[in-house]
C-alpha cells in the first residue's frame, strides 16, 4: 500500500488527494496544512471581512476528504523541511512523515516589504482566514482610516474589503505594478471604481516608516516623507510560492517549484502543484505560473494522476491551468 503524503490542503492538495484515491484504491493519503482550519474558500476572504459572507460559508470542507477513511489531515501542522532522499518530511512539531510520492502544495503568501517584515506585529495582511478573523475582530469604528499598500488583485481586493466594511481608505500603489496590463479588466476601469469610492490613491509612494501613535493609531511616513495617521495599515502585494521550507533539500526552486508540464520537480517521486509550482515545457518555450481557485484544482488533479501512474496527464499553456478565477468579475463585486 503506497503512502502519499501532500503538503498544503488548499484546492490543488485536495483535488490531487481525491484523484489519487481514484487511480490507486489502496493508496493512503496524508495532508497537512499549518492552519488550524484547513479547509475554506480563501477567494472569499475579502467578502468575509467586508460582511457579506459569514463564516459558516467561508469555511467549507472539500468534498470527499474528510469522509474518505483513508485520507488523514493534519491540521495545524507546519511543514520544516523535506529531504526528498530519505523520502521524509519533517514537521516542526518534530515528526516525520515517511512517503512513496510527495506533493507540494503550499501556494503562495504576499511577499512582505523590508519595514512590514521588520514591524510585523503593527502590519496585517489578508491572505488566510485567520488574518480576516483578525481584521473583523478589531473593533474599528465604521469610518476609521486604513491604509493598504500593495498592487494588482490582492491589493484590489483588500482595499475593496475595507470600504464595504465603512472604512476610508488611503492606497498606496505604484503605476507600473498597480494593475496587470494583461489582465481582462483595464487599468481605468479599476482606478475609476477606486475613485469613486473616494478611495485616496497615491501613485509611486511606499511606506518608508511606521510609528506606533497610541496602540490604536499608526503614524505612517511615506517615500515622499508625507506623514499620514491611520488605524489600520494592511500590506497586499504580489503573492510569491511558499517554499522556505525546501531550503537545502536539493529541490529546484527559481520564482516557485520548478516542474515540467506532468508538474515532476527534479526528484523521482515528487511533484508540485498549484500557486507554488512554476511550470516550464521541455523545449523552454514557455513557463507559467498559477493564480486561481479553478485552476490550482485543475493542476491538483493532473498531479493526482501523475503521483500514482508517474506521468500521462500533462498541463498546457492554457488558462484552464493557470488563471481560472472563482467567483464573479472583479469589479461586479463592488456592488452592494
Ligand atoms: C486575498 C486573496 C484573494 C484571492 N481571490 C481570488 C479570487 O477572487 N478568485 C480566485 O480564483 N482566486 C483567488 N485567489 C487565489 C486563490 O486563492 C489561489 O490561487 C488558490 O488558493 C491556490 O491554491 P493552492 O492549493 O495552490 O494553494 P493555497 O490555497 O494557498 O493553499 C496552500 C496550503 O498550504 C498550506 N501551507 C503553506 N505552507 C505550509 C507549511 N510550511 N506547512 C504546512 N502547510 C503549509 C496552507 O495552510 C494551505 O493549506 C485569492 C488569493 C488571495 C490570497
Amino acid at each position: 500500500m503506497r503512502q502519499y503524503v501532500i503538503l498544503g490542503c488548499g484546492p490543488a492538495a485536495c483535488a490531487a488527494a481525491r484523484e489519487v484515491r481514484v487511480q490507486d484504491p489502496r493508496g493512503r493519503v496524508t495532508l497537512v496544512s499549518r492552519e488550524f482550519t484547513p479547509f475554506y474558500l480563501r477567494p472569499a476572504l475579502a467578502d468575509f471581512v467586508a460582511g457579506s459572507v459569514g463564516r459558516e460559508a467561508l469555511v467549507q470542507q472539500y468534498p470527499g476528504i474528510l469522509e474518505d477513511p483513508e485520507i488523514e489531515v493534519r491540521a495545524g501542522c507546519r511543514v520544516y523541511r523535506v529531504f526528498p532522499h530519505e523520502s521524509r518530511v519533517l514537521l516542526s512539531d518534530g515528526t516525520s512523515l515517511y512517503f512513496d510520492r510527495l506533493l507540494l502544495a503550499t501556494g503562495a503568501a504576499p511577499r512582505l516589504s523590508d519595514y512590514a517584515a521588520r514591524l510585523r506585529n503593527k502590519v496585517t495582511t489578508l491572505s488566510c482566514l485567520a488574518d480576516a478573523v483578525r481584521i473583523a475582530r478589531a473593533g474599528l469604528e465604521r469610518d476609521a482610516w486604513v491604509l493598504v499598500s500593495g498592487e494588482g488583485h490582492a491589493g484590489l481586493e483588500s482595499v475593496r474589503a475595507f470600504v464595504q466594511r465603512g472604512h476610508r481608505v488611503i492606497y498606496l500603489t505604484t503605476h507600473t505594478r498597480f494593475w496587470s496590463p494583461h489582465s481582462s479588466v483595464a487599468r481605468s476601469e479599476v482606478l475609476q471604481k477606486l475613485l469613486k469610492e473616494k478611495v485616496e490613491v497615491l501613485f509611486d509612494e511606499a511606506v518608508l516608516d511606521l510609528l506606533d501613535l497610541n496602540g490604536e493609531r499608526y503614524r505612517v511616513v511615506s517615500s515622499s516623507r508625507r506623514t499620514i495617521d491611520v488605524s489600520l495599515v494592511c500590506e497586499a502585494r504580489e503573492l510569491v510560492p511558499v517554499t522556505d521550507y525546501l531550503e537545502g533539500s536539493g529541490l529546484l526552486v527559481d520564482h516557485g517549484v520548478v516542474v515540467d508540464p506532468d508538474l515532476r520537480t527534479n526528484f523521482d517521486g515528487v511533484f508540485a502543484a498549484g500557486d507554488v509550482a512554476r511550470v516550464v515545457d521541455a523545449e523552454g518555450n514557455w513557463q507559467r505560473t498559477n493564480f486561481g481557485w479553478e485552476s490550482a484544482a485543475q493542476q491538483g488533479r493532473v498531479a493526482g494522476h501523475n503521483l500514482v501512474h508517474g506521468n500521462g496527464l500533462a498541463v498546457t499553456e492554457g488558462d484552464t491551468h493557470f488563471a481560472q478565477l472563482h467567483g464573479s468579475r472583479l469589479l461586479e463585486r463592488w456592488q452592494r
